[in-house]
């Protein structure tokens, strides 16, 4: 049976790049994920995880790039990005709108002198900015439906879910559930998903004494996938202090809780299979090893 969609995971590393021998399994680059559906290219944040990014023979010509938020961890590899330097054609940013701010204006200002030595209409590609309201829905290339809500992060910041046509990948970086009026809403907007990618940056000791800072303890998350009853969730975003070791230990701890999920490694492609209603199937791969299952 041919996928739904591959999940390429560039970066999983939160608020700064970390490296050095302690980092080398998880990896070190910040957010960006990409999703192959057919021939369409969907790229989620431009953490500087997009520079791991390379233009392959079967590049298309128009891509698109979903971003959550403007903080710099979700941005900065976007000047390093191959393909916006290769590819002739076109590239739409889908950029979030937080009260009055102009989306094109905050990309620009980014991308220009003294902050970054080259300007967006330096890139190759026609580049088009177009704003959404997290609510919104939109259709990215290939068809795919975008859908988009608010999530508790200062500043604001927007869920992404990608509708496959028969089975659906929720992102939800950045986001703090504990304590938050709004976290049933996360569940319902991510309900019955068959992949959840959830930010995990706190451990249980972290989330006591980080309230407030916008991010969510992996065990926190894993309420909300069980509310929403999704399929596999892969937690990322993780704290640019935390060790190999450490994420080792933790992805245990969560798979103690809910054996579908994982601490996601950079580097990681997943198949996204349909999962039918009933018996453990195999939904994700990755590579030719490892198969992840279905736990509900
Ligand atoms: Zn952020």
């Amino acid at each position: 049976m041919n996928p739904l969609a591959e999940i390429r995971f560039h970066g999983v590393r939160g608020s700064a790049p970390s490296s050095g021998t302690d980092f080398v399994e998880f990896g070190g680059d910040t957010p960006s994920v990409e999703i192959v559906a057919g021939e369409a290219r969907l790229f989620v944040d431009a953490g500087s995880g997009l520079k791991n990014v390379a233009v392959t023979q079967d590049f298309p010509e128009e891509f698109d790039l979903v971003l959550s938020h403007y903080h710099y961890d979700h941005l900065i590899g976007l000047p390093f990005f191959e393909p916006a330097w290769r590819i002739n054609g076109r590239l739409r940013i889908f950029a979030p709108q937080f009260g009055d701010a102009d989306p094109a204006a905050i990309l620009n200002t980014l991308f220009s002198a003294p902050f970054c030595p080259v300007r967006l209409e330096d890139l190759r590609p026609r580049v088009e900015i177009i704003s959404y309201r997290p609510g919104d829905t939109f259709h990215a290339n290939g068809g795919a439906l975008i859908s988009t809500a608010s999530v508790n992060h200062p500043g604001g910041c927007s869920a992404i879910r990608i509708c496959l046509g028969e089975g659906d990948v929720v992102y939800a970086s950045d986001a703090e559930v504990a304590d938050d009026p709004d976290a049933a809403a996360l569940a319902d907007f991510a309900k019955g998903a068959l992949l959840f990618i959830a930010d995990a940056m706190n451990d249980d000791a972290d989330a006591l004494h980080r309230r407030g800072w916008g991010h969510s303890s992996w065990r926190d998350m894993l309420g909300v996938a069980r509310a929403a009853g999704v399929r596999t969730t892969a937690l990322f975003h993780h704290d640019p202090r935390r060790t190999d070791i450490s994420l080792i230990a933790l992805d245990a701890a969560a798979q103690g809780v809910d054996p579908s999920a994982f601490m996601v490694r950079q580097g990681a492609r997943y198949r996204l299979h349909r999962c039918a209603e009933g018996p453990a199937r195999r939904i994700a791969e990755r590579g030719e090893a490892a198969p992840w299952r279905c736990s509900r």
